[in-house]
């Protein structure tokens, strides 16, 4: 699910690594029916599913011929990511959009390899409670989530779990010019290859708030556990302290492939795409704690977590919208963590637990936004 999108197009790379361990059974997409249709051509699975409807008939002109099932809508993803052939789930979508396909996968029991955090932001008991009474597993990618379980020890008790972050591009630039900060300024990420929504998130660091929640659901931490430390490296990708005072880390090169494929193998290791952390050069690492006034939303994270209910719904939701915005040009860099403030002001109180509650939430967070922009 989210094939066309970065983390989508990086799992086929290694799909076409281990096509003697992989097939594609299913490809799904929000709206890049020409990409989606080539990797159809490419990759042969048995449904491709495009969630824009209006675009369906166009997808089924790229596919005439093609010995390819065409499904349409949420309706159609949400088939795919149920279909008892599929043995693993990649829910890669990027955004609020993933939510259904991800339950629904969840409700079958699958394995379901998670990319898309924003699942276990906005319903992230509901999607652990989901997991749980099907017996579904979910195996994080996001590479900071997928670091602590490479690290974590079977009944082990954790003390604390440590998130690093690379600090993105304006780490040093002085605060007082935030507000003329550009969207071409704040898409270009020094370590990482992702999407526009996540690069953007990653500039005012509410990609570590929305990974700290995720964390605190996945690992089922208690918030006061989850912390953030600045790594402008990449090469640690997060660590877990344990009750005797030891940390245990996992490195590798920034590169997403590694945890995507993970996901695939685990427990097993495959070979992994080229490119070593050099220990033949002197390696300088820098771990700092992260400036609360410079990366504001990293606090407004905090707080939702800390209050549950409907504030991560509402921040998560609220952000999205804001970074659409800021996109645009519609609003200035740090009208994102001024939207997302007034929105957990007046919408956060809320209660939300159930699918409709989450998304009458989210709907809300987003008009909110949207009208006051
Ligand atoms: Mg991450």
């Amino acid at each position: 699910m989210g094939s066309t999108g970065s983390v989508g197009r990086q799992a086929l790379e290694v799909v076409q690594r281990h096509s003697e361990r992989l097939r594609v059974f299913a490809l799904a997409a929000k709206s890049s029916a020409d990409l989606l249709a080539r990797q159809a051509r490419r990759f042969r699975p048995r449904f491709v599913a495009l969630l824009d409807e209006t675009l369906v008939p166009d997808l089924r002109q790229l596919l005439a011929g093609c010995d390819v099932e065409v499904l349409a809508g949420m309706e159609g993803v949400c088939q795919v990511a149920r279909d008892p052939e599929a043995d693993i789930v990649l829910g890669a979508a990027s955004g609020a959009a993933g939510l259904r396909p991800v339950l629904s996968a969840l409700k079958a029991g699958k394995q379901l390899a998670l990319a898309n955090k924003e699942t276990l932001v906005a319903a992230g008991p509901l999607a652990m409670d989901t997991a749980a009474a099907h017996g579904a597993t979910i195996l994080p990618v996001d590479s900071e989530h997928s670091a602590i379980f490479q690290c974590l020890e079977p009944s082990v008790p954790i003390e604390r779990l440590l998130l690093t972050a690379s600090g993105g591009p304006f780490l040093r630039r002085d605060p007082g010019t935030f507000a003329a900060i550009t969207p071409a300024e704040a898409l270009k990420h020094p370590n990482w290859s992702m999407g526009p929504k996540i690069t953007i998130d990653s500039a005012t660091m509410m990609n570590k708030g929305l990974e700290m929640i995720e964390a605190r659901w996945l690992f089922d931490v208690e918030p006061r556990q989850v912390g953030v430390v600045i790594h402008p490296q990449s090469i640690v990708h997060s660590m877990v302290v344990f009750q005797d005072g030891s940390a245990k880390a996992q490195l590798s090169m920034p590169d997403m492939r590694i945890p995507i494929q993970y996901a695939f193998s685990y427990p097993a290791r495959w070979d992994g795409p080229d490119g070593r952390v050099d220990w033949s050069i002197g390696q300088t690492m820098e771990f700092l704690p992260p400036d609360p006034a410079r990366f504001p939303c990293l606090g407004l994270a905090r707080d939702a977590l800390h209050q549950g209910g409907a504030a991560p719904a509402v921040l998560n939701a609220a952000n999205e919208e804001a970074v659409a915005l800021f996109l645009r040009g519609a609003i200035p860099f740090t009208g994102i963590a001024q939207a997302v403030y007034r929105a957990l002001e007046s919408l956060g109180h809320h209660q939300a637990y159930a699918l409709d509650e989450i998304v009458a939430v989210d709907a809300a967070a987003r008009r909110y936004v949207r009208t006051r922009a």
